[in-house]
């Protein structure tokens, strides 16, 4: 599996989907930037996600906080005192672990078995606010999205004349200093999450959870990821977060193992309540209809947005043992496919001279090119063979392959190839956008 797991990680990066940090300066632990496809592909995540939890539903808006809070906020939050994970670290090499993903006492690295004792290790980014860099100025890269959510809640609700139950989302940067790392972006120092924080009355609490999780398991289905690698894990009361009364995690089965994937939590009021003794503002809300001045219940369903796309790479990654063709050289060859979901492919048509030097045929192919442009995105591609472009083509999970040829001159048509199926279909150009968008939304 590990080797499968490393196919992905040089796929990612040849072909410009995910690039170690800094990479010429040998890059840093657990931060990744997002190439051009990488790019393409985490925006389309995030759009679906708008699509379906904001544009689709008229109970949840879209907020837009900043990273750097009040200092304030994250003492009522209880991130100061309670975001912490238990550090050790092996007395030979000095290599630091999270004691509680050790399986056996024994140091990964250099197989010593003396450790320190294990302290709790607080991962906020710590950074001073303005010029002084003294303990008053001390403020924290957020670790999550959701503190501005509450802090937010009055303005919210009252700007927006909402009434309960109404739900606030949010997609952003979030920091935190994780001991643990590895397993490619999976646990990475600083991504984005997209969370709803949904208020609801005290009592119908649980029921809403109940909601939010499908709500949350669907969109990974959406997503297309495969039914059988996705499962649910019920957190035991015991090891659950400060806040929270329940939580559940979707699961992922990656090629390393299950792991956390999302996860909806019922955070209780504790947010609201704590936001109001650390401010003096008042954060209950007033129900017109019953008189009823309560601090509401809040559901949470959160989500990584690298960790999606990690698993759509996952699930997408497809290898054809001696190729689909049978035809060209590439018989002996492992052929790969990257069967993204056409809701979220980065390109969805590339565009093919059938050779490059043709005049005619590089011309026609550009007119093309201008045509698709504003509809898709799209990319011109001439260098190689038919078949080489085909293949790199499939390698980056572009959905139609279009080519011109010395018929199109002629006849005005083409031929538009399906990446699944690699069906071939003649079209005229003058259908050919309407042509593609039917394909597309059939899939939606
Ligand atoms: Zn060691």
């Amino acid at each position: 599996m590990a080797a499968l797991m490393e196919k992905i990680v040089s796929l990612c990066k040849r072909r410009g989907f995910i690039f170690p940090s800094s990479e010429i300066y040998g890059g840093v632990e657990a931060l990744w930037d997002y190439g051009p496809l990488g790019a393409l592909l985490k925006n389309n995540i995030r759009n679906l996600w708008l699509k379906k939890f904001v544009q689709n539903r008229e109970d949840v808006v879209l907020i837009d906080g900043t990273v750097l809070m009040h200092p304030k906020t994250w003492e009522a939050s209880g991130h100061l005192e309670s975001f912490t994970d238990p550090l050790i670290e092996c007395k030979k090499c000095h290599s630091r672990f999270r004691e509680d993903q050790l399986t056996k006492k024994e140091c990964p690295q250099c197989g010593g078995k003396d450790f320190t004792p294990s302290r709790q290790f607080n991962l906020l980014f710590k950074t001073f606010l303005g010029p002084v860099e003294d303990e008053a100025h001390i403020t924290y890269l957020r670790p999550e999205t959701a503190q501005s959510m509450f802090t937010n809640f009055k303005l919210v609700q009252e700007s927006q004349r909402l009434k309960v139950p109404f739900g606030i989302a949010q997609v952003g940067r979030s920091f935190r200093n994780e001991i643990t790392t590895g397993n490619f972006t999976f646990r990475s120092k600083e991504f984005d999450l997209a969370e709803i924080e949904y208020f609801v009355e005290p009592g119908k609490d649980e029921q809403w959870f109940d909601f939010w999780l499908e709500e949350w398991r669907k969109f990974f289905l959406d997503l297309g990821l495969k039914k059988e690698n996705l499962r649910l894990y019920e957190h035991p009361k015991k090891s659950l977060a400060h806040y929270s009364k329940r939580t559940v995690d979707i699961e992922y089965k990656f090629p390393f193992g299950w792991a956390e994937l999302a996860g909806v939590a019922n955070r209780t009021d504790y947010d609201l309540k704590r936001h109001s003794q650390f401010s003096g503002k008042d954060l209950k809300y007033f129900d017109e209809e019953t008189k009823k001045k309560y601090y509401p219940y809040v559901i949470e369903p959160t989500m990584g947005l690298e960790r999606a796309l990690l698993a759509v790479l996952c699930n997408a990654y497809t290898e054809i043992k001696g190729g689909r063709t049978k035809t060209t050289e590439a018989t002996k060859e492992i052929e790969v496919v990257f069967k993204i979901d056409k809701k979220i492919a980065p390109i969805k048509v590339a565009v093919m001279p059938l050779v490059k030097n043709k005049p005619e045929l590089v011309k026609k192919a550009k007119e093309i090119f201008e045509i698709l442009k504003p509809h898709f995105m799209t990319q011109y591609d001439e260098v190689g063979s038919i078949g080489r472009r085909y293949r790199r083509q499939d390698e980056i999970g572009t959905l139609f392959a279009v080519t011109i040829d010395f018929e199109t001159l002629e006849k005005d048509d083409l031929t538009v190839r399906d990446r699944d199926t690699m069906s071939q279909e003649r079209v005229k150009i003058k259908d050919l956008v309407e042509c593609i968008q039917k394909q597309l939304l059939k899939m939606d």
